[in-house]
């Protein structure tokens, strides 16, 4: 007789047994399992609000996995990747750059669960979370490999992440701790619940519809698929926070708030960029900021109350930084581009219009700064609009230390947030890294690119070995993506230093 499936499905999806041989202990130490103030049983409780059996898994897995190869295969018969902006190409690849191997690195972090979870209906979860990520992995070389003769900034869809690139350490340093380090129960709050749950939706859901509006149907297709499963294993986090919250609340809250804080730094670098800059003015719908004040604002901060905790303590810092964060890593972006691996763009005049209209400070910080850039370019000084060293990069995020303000004198400042540990002196691109670094202070120890080239690990100590360090070759390094035609239009207007052109 065959059992339907809500006969078998609730006794195979918790299958464990008592151990007789060894001691749990031994099975499930608490430094990879991390139950901590837990006890042990109360991990029993733990259940997913969205149960699929392995065979589904399967049968559905299967019809995305052909699907999303047909249509790749129909797309790379079209002309469809020859009509598209240079500076949206170089979305894509900022994004295969910055996740192909990213994808790889939750691999463990699922797999770390699917061994170590305290409930068995999580470790189930897990596993297919594991297939799920090596799934995402290969889907996402595979689309790359596709590009790699068009254009050899796809090859670092494999390259990127295994590089000394600054993108690269600053990524590493974020999923290293994420998705690699830390107990599962840290794991599962990290990646499943404040970067999947958070974050990856701004990237997967809101940039899909950007790149359909670029007429990017390959990539919408290769995003949409990954983001289907993401959905999925993404819902680990909340019966894994539900516990957690429960018996030790003070380290629930800890973790969400340094996770999502990480999270919005990494993406101010690169999803900002991709929708505020690199998407053409006329497919752009809403700005980076609409998407955070709805995805992230609205549903992410519902969800943490659900949960029974509060919003992060850094808030209002957040908030302020949506105005700022990416507008400045965009510039500093731009300006060291020979440092990239695609092609960041310049703000042309229409640009710059809807820009204002969508941050009605942004002219007041930056407006000025891009036309001299111009200005710098139209009069064939473009020594003066690339890099001759390094800038500052933050101890905790490694991103630039470049967020911008204008102080109550009118003057527009950098600011640096600094502290002395030890004898040494360290920056900080915001209160909120400084924060989480001086709780983590003992538990990190990678060197910002600024370090290791003070300390001699860079040679020569020039931008040629900087770059030579970062492993960019002359024929994948940044340029502008529209080979400077941003720039003509301010030919036209009054200069914003006279005499610049001298
Ligand atoms: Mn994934
Ligand atoms: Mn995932």
């Amino acid at each position: 007789m065959t059992l339907r499936r809500e006969e078998w499905q609730g006794i195979v999806r918790d299958v464990d047994w008592t151990l007789g041989y060894v001691d749990d202990e031994a099975v499930y130490p608490d430094w990879l399992s991390g139950t901590g103030k837990v006890p042990r049983e109360a991990w029993s409780a733990w259940e997913e609000s969205y149960k699929v059996a392995y065979p589904e898994y399967v049968a559905t897995q299967d019809e995305k996995e052909t699907s999303a190869y047909a249509v790749k295969a129909a797309l790379s018969r079209s002309n469809q990747y020859e009509q598209l902006d240079e500076a949206w190409r170089s979305s894509v690849k900022m994004h295969l750059g910055g996740i192909a191997l990213v994808e790889y690195a939750a691999v463990y972090g699922e797999s770390r669960m699917a061994r170590f979870g305290l409930s068995p209906a999580w470790r189930n979860m897990a596993v297919m979370g594991t297939l799920d990520e090596i799934r995402h992995g290969q889907l996402s070389l595979s689309f790359a490999h596709e590009l790699v003769e068009r254009d050899p900034q796809f090859d670092w869809a494999h390259r990127a992440l295994l590089t000394n690139d600054w993108v690269a350490i600053a990524l590493r340093a974020l999923i290293d701790n994420m998705m690699i380090g830390g107990s599962v129960v840290d794991i599962a709050i990290q990646l499943p619940f404040a970067f999947e749950t958070g974050f990856t939706n701004i990237q997967f859901v809101a940039l899909a519809s950007d790149a359909l509006e670029a007429g990017d149907v390959a990539f919408a297709n290769l995003i949409s698929s990954i983001q289907t499963d993401e959905a999925r294993h993404s819902q680990q986090g909340g019966p894994t926070l539900e516990v957690l919250v429960e018996h030790d609340p003070v380290r629930a809250q800890w973790t969400v708030d340094k996770f999502f804080w990480l999270s919005a730094r990494a993406f101010a670098a690169l999803t900002g960029p991709s929708m505020d800059y690199n998407t053409p003015v006329e497919s752009r719908k809403y700005s980076y900021r609409e998407f955070m004040e709805e995805w992230i604002i609205d549903q992410f901060v519902r969800t943490i109350q659900d949960y029974g905790l509060k919003r992060p303590w850094y808030w209002d810092e957040f908030i302020e930084g949506l105005d700022v964060w990416h507008h400045s890593l965009q510039m500093g972006e731009w300006f060291w581009r020979p440092t990239l691996w695609w092609k960041p763009v310049g703000v042309s005049p229409e640009s710059r219009e809807w820009l204002i209209e969508k941050y009605p400070n942004w002219d007041v910080l930056y407006g000025d700064k891009w036309k001299l850039l111009a200005e710098n370019i139209n009069a064939g000084n473009m020594h003066r609009a690339l890099p001759e060293t390094l800038p500052w990069l933050c101890n905790y995020c490694h991103l630039p230390t470049c967020n911008a303000t204008y102080g109550r004198d009118g003057k527009w400042r950098v600011r640096n947030h600094s502290l002395k540990h030890n004898g040494v002196t360290y920056h900080f691109c915001t209160k909120g890294c400084r924060q989480i670094w001086w709780e983590d202070r003992d538990a990190l120890n990678s060197k910002t690119v600024v370090e290791r080239f003070l300390a001699g690990m860079i040679q020569p100590m020039d931008v040629p070995g900087i770059l030579g360090y970062m492993g960019l070759t002359p024929d994948v390094m940044g340029d502008d993506a529209g080979a400077y035609d941003w720039t003509e239009a301010y030919a036209k207007t009054e200069p914003v230093v006279a005499g610049v052109g001298g």
